[in-house]
This record gives structure tokens, sequence and C-alpha cells, in this order.
């Protein structure tokens, strides 16, 4: 309908304000705008794809778009704030199967038309096929741990490394074999479509297994890197499909994807490869973790007050139990007493506390939390200890200094909060049962630890009538 000129000038409206888009968004006080530059320019996108010549009835656009804006507005809303890490990790699974389809279209095209596809196209299919199933069955499996239906930790089994071994070289045989019954129609041992088929189940299979054999405080590593491997599958359907906007897009979901998987290595003191090959957290080095010993001392929320009312100096710590208590707001409320009060009030945000990366500064930002008392991880640890209190919200593995104490722990050398390094710690949470990573954590016994039971939002409404009523 429209010429190809002004398709590829939205192309490239659109590719800018997704660059310009991500450039916000890596902000937390641009994000929102970030966020709305970039669906405008997804829209450009959709609407210039679907104008091209021969796609769509302008009807028929019209009404995908408002079906597609209802489901994601019914979404928005619906979901709540404690499951938006599972969205995403569907997200992640509809971004590699919708790759996967285009590739399958294409096939099937392909194989009724008399024409051949390039060498580049053929290549490009076996990659948006592989990489999508991959991405598709391990998103699957990753929504299954964070939303606990399957078990948080790595599932493991003898000659696991042979199996996956043995199904990676079966995947690169397949795609041979579409590549060599595609180009040369005389090839007998297997035809191109068996071929694809044998792909597609292979890599469905890997998905499952790369992802079952990862666990405990290593998933957030496996969910930035499937949502790299999702932008890589979109960007080798852009290829199949000569879609330049879809190999734009793409690219910048699968870079974005790769820089965020090795903030989050980082942010665990782990190489990729030991990541995906060692089954973190499995039983083997869990069973050499030291016992913890001693008693933990609880707090009641009157003795928390009157300590917190003489602080000068206090740094909360959240993690995912402020998500699922939704205390954000009481959060705010309480450290905007202890400022009237005189104290210095700081909030430490580990990369991986909460269940999706950016988790605590989302709820924070909502909560309205000013952006100059977040601090880092690395700017937070070094002046710890001149904090009086250090209060942790429903933060467990992110503030476990076994992870600095006993090399046995399953999280040995992952950088913590030092929050034990304060001159009295709280902790806020509802019992004395472990974190994601499922492993005992030594700072609940600490002699400067106390424990606030309950509810973490309730016991900030109270610790927040307690300032109310002096
Ligand atoms: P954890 O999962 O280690 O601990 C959360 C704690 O919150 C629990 O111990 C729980 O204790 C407490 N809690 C739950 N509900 C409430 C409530 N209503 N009130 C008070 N406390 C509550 O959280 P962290 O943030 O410390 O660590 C995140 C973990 O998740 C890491 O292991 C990380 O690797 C992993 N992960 C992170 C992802 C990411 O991208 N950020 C993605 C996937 C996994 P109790 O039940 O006793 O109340």
């Amino acid at each position: 309908m429209l010429p190809p000129t002004i398709i590829n000038l939205l192309y490239v409206a659109a590719s800018i304000l997704f660059i310009l888009g991500l450039k916000k968004l890596s902000r937390a006080d641009s994000a929102r705008k970030g966020n709305l530059i970039s669906a405008i320019g997804m829209l450009v996108a959709i609407v210039a794809a679907l104008l091209t010549a021969d796609i769509l009835e302008p009807q028929w656009i019209l009404l995908g778009l408002g079906l597609g804006s209802l489901i994601g507005v019914i979404a928005a809303f619906k979901v709540k704030m404690t499951s938006m890490p599972e969205l995403v990790a569907l997200f992640n699974g509809f971004g590699g199967i919708a790759s996967l389809l285009v590739g399958w279209a294409e096939f099937i095209g392909f194989g009724q038309s008399s024409e051949k596809l390039s060498l580049v196209a053929l290549f490009a299919l076996i990659c948006a096929v592989l990489i999508g199933a991959v991405t598709f069955s391990g998103s699957l499996i990753a929504w299954g741990k964070l939303a606990g239906i399957i078990g948080g930790k790595p599932m493991l089994f003898r000659g696991q490394k042979f199996v996956n071994i043995l199904l990676l070289g079966g995947m690169l045989l397949a795609g041979y074999f579409i590549l060599a019954g595609s180009l040369s129609s005389s090839f007998v041992y297997l035809t191109a479509e068996d071929a694809f088929f044998l792909l597609m189940g292979l890599s469905l299979l890997f998905g499952i297994m790369v992802v079952i054999s990862i666990g405990g405080a290593d998933m957030p590593v496996v969910i930035s890197l499937l949502n790299s491997y999702s932008g890589i599958a979109a960007c080798s359907a852009g290829f199949i499909i000569s879609n330049n906007v879809l190999i734009v897009s793409g690219a910048l979901v699968g870079a974005s994807g790769i820089i965020l998987t090795s903030i989050m290595c980082k942010a665990m003191n782990r190489s990729l490869s030991h990541v995906l090959f060692s089954g973190f957290g499995s039983g083997a080095g869990s069973s050499t973790q030291s016992k913890t010993e001693g008693e933990s001392k609880p707090i009641s929320s009157d003795d928390a007050f009157l300590v917190l009312e003489a602080a000068n100096n206090v740094v909360f710590i959240p993690g995912y139990g402020m998500a699922v208590a939704q205390a954000q707001h009481a959060v705010k409320e309480l450290a905007d007493l202890l400022e009237q009060n005189g104290a210095e009030v700081n909030f430490a945000i580990h990369p991986v506390a909460g269940r999706m990366p950016g988790h605590m500064n989302v709820l924070l930002a909502e909560a309205n939390v000013p952006y100059d008392q977040l601090k880092e991880m690395d700017e937070i640890n070094p002046v710890i200890e001149n904090a009086d209190v250090a209060i942790v919200i429903g933060a467990n593995d992110v503030v476990n200094p076994a992870a600095r104490e006993d090399p046995g722990s399953p999280i040995y050398g992952m950088p913590v909060i030092n929050v034990d390094k304060a001159r009295t710690c709280f902790v806020l949470k509802r019992s004395m049962s472990a974190g994601f990573a499922g492993i005992e954590n030594p700072l609940f016994y600490k002699d400067n630890t106390r424990m606030l039971f309950g509810d973490a939002k309730e016991s900030l409404s109270h610790l927040v009538s307690e300032f109310n009523t002096q």
C-alpha cells in the first residue's frame, strides 16, 4: 500500500525510538518515558510492517491493534506486582515461539514454492527455529520455577552433560540436514522436512534441559540470558522475511540482554559458563554448608521503635518479601518519619534482590522514594559500618553473610550487602524460613541481629504509628 521508501523511513523512525527508549530505560527517573517512547516505536513498526503491500487491509490492522492493546491493558492491570517476574519470563517465551513460528511458516511456504531459499535465509531460518524453541521451552521452565510450580533447586542427574552434548550434536546435525536437503533435492538420508521437525523437537528438549539444571540464586542470569535469546531469535526471523526493523529490534534486545546477563554474572561473581554448567545450589554444594548454631533474638515493634527513635543513620535493605507484602509505601512513610527525626536514610539495592532485574527500583520508584537515596551494593558496603540500624525488609539471600564466611555455602563468593556490619540489624520477615536459594542464613543468629517477625507491611505500619503517636 505504501511505497517501500516510506515503509523503510518508518522503520528507521521506529528504530530511533527504540534506541531512545532504551537509553531512557537505563535511568529510574526517565524509565517511564523510555517505556512510552519504545511502545510508540513498536506501534510505528507494527503498522508499517502490516502496511507493506499484500499483508493486511487497514481494518484488520485496527482490529488486531485493538485486541492486542486490550489484552495488554488487562494483563497490566490484573497481573499482581509479585507476579511480574513470571510475566517477564512468559514474554521471553512468547518472543521465542513467535520467531519459531515465523521460521516454520517460511519453511512451509518454501516447500510449496519452486524457488529455493538463499543460503543466508536458510541459515537464519535454522537459527530462528533453534534459538526460538530453546527460548520458548526454557522460558516456560523458568516461569514454572518463579511461580513455584517447579522446585527452585537445580535438577541434576548422572550423565546430564553427556545427554546435553548429544542433544546439541543432534540439533547441529538436523540443521545440516535442513541445509543439505533444501539445497540439493537428491539428498536421501533425511528429508529437509523431517530434519526440520527433528531440529524443533531437539531444541525444545534442550531448552528444558538447560534451564532445569540451573536454580537457586543463579536464576536471574537465566532470565536475562533467555531475554537475550528471544532477541537473537527475532533478529534471525527478521533475516528470513527480510524485515529491517525486526533485525534491528531483535539485535537491540539480544545485545541488551547480553549486557544484562553480564551485569547479573558480575553481581553473582560467577562466570556465565559456571552458571550454565555447574548446577549451582545443587545438593552437592549445600551438603558441605556449615550448620548454623545459636538462637535468634526476636524483638517487638515497641522495642524496635525505641532503637529507631535514637538512630542517626538508617539503611533499608529491601528484598522479595517487600514485594510480597507490598510494603513499599509503608517503608517510604517510615523513611520520611526517620528523616524528620533527624536521621540520614538510605536504601541499599542488591542487583538480584527480588525476582527480576530492577524489581526493587520499580517498587521504590512507585512509592516515590527519591533516587538519590537509592544506593548500589558497591556504594553502601564500604559505609554500612556507620549505620546505626540496617533494616532488612523481606530480603534473605542478598544479605546472607555465608556468602562471605562459609566456603561450603552454595552462594559462597556471591557479593552480598553486609548488613551484619551495621551496629544493629533488624530483619523483618514472617518466619525463620529460607529465601529463594533455599539455604540457611547465619545473619539471623548474629549478636547484633534482632528478628521483627510478621508481615513486613504490618510491622512497618506499626512502627509508623508509634512515630506518629509521639
Ligand atoms: P529471598 O527470596 O532470598 O527472600 C525473601 C524473604 O522474604 C523470604 O525469606 C521470606 O521469609 C520473606 N517474606 C516473604 N513474604 C514476606 C512478607 N509478607 N513479609 C515479610 N517477609 C516476607 O529474597 P532476596 O530478595 O533476598 O533474594 C532474591 C533471590 O531470588 C536471590 O536468590 C536471587 O538470585 C533470586 N532471583 C532473583 C531474580 C532477579 O532477577 N532479581 C530472578 C530469579 C531469582 P518468610 O517466608 O519467613 O517471611
